[in-house]
């Protein structure tokens, strides 16, 4: 299985300022750099749509977190995925991400955005629990959205953004302690912020963290090369064993896996 958690709003700079166990444990048994870049603009939507299909904003033309139509569509990791006989599901709170996947492509779904309030992940977070122990998917995307929640409502930085990371990461832990030994697993941002908002191209936007582990990543490894959120769906390609579309952008992150 390959698992793949976003941690919206994530800045690198916040898992050292607050209590983060389980993501710290990660770093050190895995591959990562906490100098990952986003894309502009840096607001999710965009980022997301960059990430799934490995191109830039420029390529795919989503600028906001309203979703139109690519003008010059291509298949995703989940469409490539798809073709190739993998099942993959999604599990998130923020009802825009349906569209990260064309219809019909995903083999299990669930959305549900609860109130805005430091609980607003645990609901999804208890059925990204099930889906895992289900064992029943290749490929399983887990959106956690309160971090970026509390960015907006508190300010990046701010003891209440610090606070539901933390939880964020008490929770995480959870999800870690309920995934096979064997798993595959790329954690990381979207992008940062800065004050309450996002979308700019500054450093504190841009910077995300990046980790990754699995039976065939090297541990405590400090990845050298730039990142892009491009580059992380060619890397779950590599991990679910699929090659990469030839539309593709971004490169699979090589240097972290044991020859
Ligand atoms: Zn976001």
């Amino acid at each position: 299985m390959v698992v793949f958690v976003m941690i919206d709003g994530m800045r690198p700079d916040a898992m050292t300022a607050t209590p983060c166990p389980n993501l710290q444990a990660l770093i050190a048994r895995g591959a990562s750099t906490m100098q990952a870049q986003s894309v502009m603009p840096s607001i999710t939507l965009p980022c997301h749509t960059s990430l799934f299909h490995s191109v830039p904003p420029t390529r795919h033309g989503i600028t906001s977190n309203y979703f139109i139509p690519m003008a010059r569509p291509l298949p995703g990791l989940i469409e490539v995925a798809r073709a190739a006989g993998k099942k993959s599901a999604f599990v998130h709170n923020w009802e825009p991400l349906r569209d990260m996947a064309r219809p019909e492509q995903l083999s299990y779904a669930w959305c549900h955005e609860p109130p805005l309030d430091p609980s607003y992940d645990d609901e999804m977070h208890a059925e990204a629990l099930r889906v895992v122990k289900s064992n029943r998917y290749d490929f399983v995307f887990v959106y956690y959205g309160s971090v970026d929640t509390a960015g907006h409502a508190y300010g990046w930085m701010e003891p209440g953004y610090l606070g539901q990371l933390s939880h964020v990461d008490s929770l995480f832990g959870e999800l870690l302690a309920a995934l096979p030994s064997d798993t595959h697993l790329i954690v990381q941002a979207d992008h940062g912020g800065h004050d309450r908002t996002h979308g700019t191209d500054m450093p504190e936007d841009m910077n995300i963290p990046w980790i990754a582990v699995g039976p065939t990543v090297k541990q405590g490894y400090t990845i050298q090369r730039a990142i892009s959120l491009i580059d992380t769906t060619p890397t779950l390609a590599r991990m679910l064993g699929i090659a990469p579309h030839e539309e593709w952008e971004g490169t699979c992150v090589d240097e972290m896996f044991v020859d």
